[in-house]
């Protein structure tokens, strides 16, 4: 696909009037720039764009986030929703943003549950330091595991199913159980592969592949990955395919 193709196709403008959120992963495909709009949606779905959580005042960014490109550089005076990818431009004023439908539903959802945080108190916070660190040290995971905004988006549910159901619901049927994370897993990787094929399919130029053989220190095991390279819309895109152990007497690279 060149450039000429993207500004030719439609939708974009429906995307800021109607404020849809597509639901079907070739829906969203085929949203692209229009009126100069760069063509934001289609790099998120690929992994080109990160979107990072803004803090503000704003309960917009509850629901929006800033774009990151592949330098790390945020992408100025634009800004993504979370839930359906859908861009708006964004200079100072949210006014737009919460019109968007997925914010709406999201205000509606929390304005439900009543919206007033309760403050906890000393005690609770304790009591959740104190099991926190018990869950660390037993399980031995890093202090890091708790930045992780998947964590943050568990807990969130839990405290939901928490708000509706109390406490009696059982604790093995909220979390879920290994082998269906795998079939999830699994479909997500099929999802990524058939995206990948798909545009190398159009890298008109080629692509290159290259390796990385390194140690890792903490395992002592050598490791290799595979990444695959190639233009795309006028952008080096780099994928990484595997990355995979050496036999242990191969360790001759360090890094
Ligand atoms: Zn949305």
């Amino acid at each position: 696909m060149d450039m000429i193709d993207i500004k030719n196709e439609s939708g974009f403008q429906e995307q800021i009037s109607e404020s849809e959120c597509p639901s079907s992963f070739e829906s969203t495909m085929n949203v692209s720039a229009n009126d100069g709009m760069p063509d934001f949606k289609s790099k998120i779905i690929s992994g080109q764009i990160q979107l990072r959580e803004k803090r503000g005042r704003s309960r917009a960014w509850n629901i929006f986030a800033t774009m990151i490109d592949e330098n790390g550089d945020e992408i100025e005076n634009f800004v993504a929703c979370r839930n359906c990818f859908s861009s708006y431009k964004f200079v100072n004023s949210t006014s737009n943003l919460v019109k968007h439908k997925c914010f709406l539903q999201y205000e509606a959802k929390e304005n439900q549950r009543n919206p007033q945080y309760v403050p906890l108190s000393f005690e609770i916070k304790d009591k959740l330091s104190d099991a926190v660190v018990q869950w660390l040290v037993k399980n031995g995971r890093s202090c890091n595991i708790l930045q992780d905004s998947g964590l943050k988006d568990f807990v969130r549910i839990l405290l939901t199913i928490g708000a509706d159901f109390g406490e009696n619901v059982n604790m093995e049927d909220v979390i879920p159980n290994p082998a269906t994370i795998a079939v999830t897993i699994k479909e997500l990787y099929e999802e990524r592969r058939q995206a990948i094929i798909a545009e190398l399919g159009n890298a008109k130029n080629g692509y290159s592949i290259t390796t990385a053989i390194w140690v890792d220190n903490c395992l002592k095991q050598p490791l290799a990955s595979v990444t695959v390279h190639y233009i795309q819309q006028s952008a080096m895109v780099s994928r990484l395919l595997a990355v995979y152990p050496l036999a242990r007497d191969a360790n001759t690279v360090e890094e």
